[in-house]
């Protein structure tokens, strides 16, 4: 895809710090981290969400996500916990559209944190966990 950030990355028209590249996946520093060391893993197809890349492809991204994971714990990067990360479209908070996994590391008082709403804390009806739990198993492949 011509106007892509990641492609162009991964056609070498724009600077990354290539941590992994193979055939299909590549995996390179985040311009603006959350922690230092704070990796984004790509597949090199262009595919705007995740459930557009196929199984083996996906398998391939975590495997080199958790490459990634045994690194940064064994490194000397400050780093106490990672997380992962995946904004799956626009409303889950995806900026650039060609799929790519965040791997952070995590420590205490970072300031990073998800908010929620304010119902959150009230739990909701194991009734409407099963409703909600058979809608979506109907739909699964
Ligand atoms: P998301 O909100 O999940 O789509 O995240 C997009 C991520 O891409 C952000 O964390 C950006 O900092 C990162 N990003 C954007 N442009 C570049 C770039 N040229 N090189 C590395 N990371 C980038
Ligand atoms: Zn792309």
């Amino acid at each position: 895809m011509t106007d892509c950030i990641f492609c162009k990355i991964i056609n070498r028209e724009l600077p990354a710090s290539i941590i992994h590249e193979d055939d299909h996946v590549i995996a390179f520093m985040d311009i603006q981290p959350v922690n230092p060391g704070h990796i984004l893993v790509v597949p090199k197809v262009h595919k705007e969400l995740i459930a557009e890349v196929d199984e083996d492809l996906t398998s391939r991204m975590f495997k080199i996500a958790a490459k990634i994971n045994r690194a940064i714990r064994k490194s000397n990067i400050h780093s106490e916990g990672i997380n992962y990360f995946l904004a799956d479209g626009e409303a889950a908070g995806q900026e650039v559209f060609h799929t790519h996994l965040h791997i952070f590391p995590r420590f205490r008082n970072d300031g990073f944190g998800l908010r929620f709403s304010e119902n959150y804390t009230q739990l909701p009806q194991r009734e409407e966990l099963d409703e909600i739990c058979v809608t979506i198993k109907e739909s699964m492949e």
